[in-house]
């Protein structure tokens, strides 16, 4: 008996040493594995050619744990994309992966500013350590360049100690902030850029009163997507994404905004209903999004976007109800570190979890 006591007391005394010594040495060797792995690795340097497309923000202005504000990496080939610069974006983008620091031009769908509110964040990651010889090109509606000009100088103090810390070959002065294109389209759509197999096309989208309003499709290598933006149901979407393999649309689900409204009036919250009234017009549902893909002849649909937030996968079904009626191809709800991958030759559309 005395045995066994001391053999009991002997094992349990290992088991607390194991858990005080053993298991944080193996989180520490765990981390050093995790960080070596990572950090400071091209993560894209083995990708097949094709169009990369990386949800940096799959949210809106409403507050979403899975979801942050609107943003968009596309990768095609070695060219790298931004549409849009919504909160969070930037620092969801290194995680997943993607090459920030190679981007070539930046987008804005528009001027809201849940879309261009991380763009001073994303300026950093596009200048520090990327090489690059002159600033960031941020191209948009009418009125970027004051967007632009703005963030510039916001940023510019902070610039200098950056320069100052860590030298001109990491943060080269001459390359810091970004120069703005203002983009007018004619006759409703423009190819905004064509280099290196790589198409952009802006075409005008419904978002009164905010007006311009584009959507983006990029083509590569017989790959393409559409990027809608924010915008009420508009046939002429279904126009520009004619065929795409992957049509990303906004969507808001009107009964459950409606819901929320109808709370903030029992609440007696004025402001509060009266805004989630308003933006019911100038937004499409998950229904309205899924004929849009048919229409356009698209093979998946990927919502992003997302109001009201979905801080549950268990609503995901009440959000898209009715969607899969209209459109045959699947459906994605998409959240921040959604990637879906368009290798070129290949008809294949590969969902990934980049966080
Ligand atoms: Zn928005
Ligand atoms: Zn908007």
């Amino acid at each position: 008996m005395k045995k066994l006591t001391i053999f009991a007391l002997a094992l349990l005394a290992l088991l607390l040493i194991g858990r005080q010594v053993l298991v944080p040495k193996m989180v520490e060797r765990g981390f050093t594995r995790m960080v070596t792995a990572n950090v400071g690795v091209d993560r894209t340097a083995d990708l097949a050619d094709g169009l990369h497309i990386y949800m940096c923000g799959a949210g809106s202005p409403l507050a979403d744990s899975k979801r942050s504000g609107p943003c968009i990496g596309v990768l095609a080939g070695k060219q790298a994309f931004i549409i849009d610069a919504g909160t969070n974006g930037s620092q969801n983008l290194g995680p997943m992966g993607f090459p920030t620091g190679r981007v070539e031009e930046i987008y804005l769908t528009h001027l809201h500013s849940d879309h261009l509110d991380g763009l001073g964040q994303m300026l950093l990651g596009t200048w520090i350590n990327s090489r690059r010889s002159k600033p960031t090109k941020v191209s948009g509606p009418m009125g970027t360049a004051q967007v632009v000009e703005g963030f510039n100088m916001a940023y510019q103090i902070d610039s200098t100690y950056r320069t100052a810390h860590h030298g001109t070959k990491v943060a080269n002065p001459a390359s810091f902030g970004a120069t703005a294109r203002e983009i007018n389209l004619s006759g409703g759509s423009q190819v905004v850029y064509n280099k290196n197999g790589v198409k952009i096309t802006a075409f005008e989208v419904t978002h009164e009163p905010v007006s311009p309003a584009f959507g983006y499709r990029i083509d590569y290598k017989g790959r393409s997507i559409a990027i809608s933006g924010d915008t009420a149901y508009d046939p002429n979407i279904a126009v520009a994404s004619k065929d795409v393999d992957v049509l990303f649309h906004e969507a808001l689900n009107m009964e459950m905004v409606k819901t929320m409204q109808m709370a903030a009036k029992a609440n007696g919250a004025k402001g509060l209903e009266k805004i989630l009234y308003d933006i019911q017009d100038y937004h499409t549902s998950p229904v309205d999004a899924a004929k849009t893909a048919k229409q356009a002849g698209a093979t998946n649909l990927v919502l992003y976007h997302i109001v009201p937030m979905l801080p549950s996968d268990a609503l995901i079904p009440m959000f898209v109800r009715g969607a899969s009626d209209e459109f045959e191809g699947k459906i994605t709800v998409s959240e921040d570190g959604t990637i879906v991958r368009l290798p070129v030759d290949s008809e294949a559309i590969i969902y990934e979890h980049g966080l």
